[in-house]
């Protein structure tokens, strides 16, 4: 089960171009991820909109509380990845993943200067 608070497949949902996957050509975030969603479902994985509030791990039955109430496993893989940080400039919401960027190796490729001199 994979448990999300805000939007399934995170924070490459918000870009539009990615170019540098494994064995992805080209794709969108939203693209890539609903194929990632689709193949572990085939595998059986269901997808629950939940945020964790509280882990209990001291038993060997793992106990996790979430806003949708709790559930009991025994074992999970925590990955509550990054927020950037946002400046709140006009355009930045608008612009986010065409333009914006927060990850220096993801999307510096986009922005390089072919020739400068
Ligand atoms: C604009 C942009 C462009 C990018 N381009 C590329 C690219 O071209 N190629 C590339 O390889 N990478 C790219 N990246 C980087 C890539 O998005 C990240 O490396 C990747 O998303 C990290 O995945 P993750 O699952 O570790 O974390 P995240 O994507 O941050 O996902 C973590 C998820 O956990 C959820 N979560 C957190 N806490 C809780 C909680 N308590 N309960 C429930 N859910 C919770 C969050 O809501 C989030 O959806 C880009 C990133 C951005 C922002």
């Amino acid at each position: 089960m994979v448990l999300e608070k805000e939007k399934f497949g995170g924070q490459i949902t918000i870009t539009s171009d990615i170019v540098n996957y494994p064995g992805v050509l080209e794709d969108s975030g939203e693209g890539l991820t609903q194929k990632m969603r689709q193949q572990a479902e085939r595998f059986g994985a269901t997808f629950q909109k939940a945020e964790v509030k509280k882990l209990k791990l001291d038993q060997p039955i793992k106990k996790i509380e979430t806003s949708q109430g709790t559930l009991e496993s025994i074992g999970l893989v925590l990955a509550t990845g990054a927020h950037p940080r946002k400046l709140g400039f006009p355009g930045e919401k608008e612009y986010q993943g065409r333009g914006i960027a927060y990850c220096a190796t993801c999307d510096g490729e986009f922005l390089k200067v072919v020739n400068c001199l």
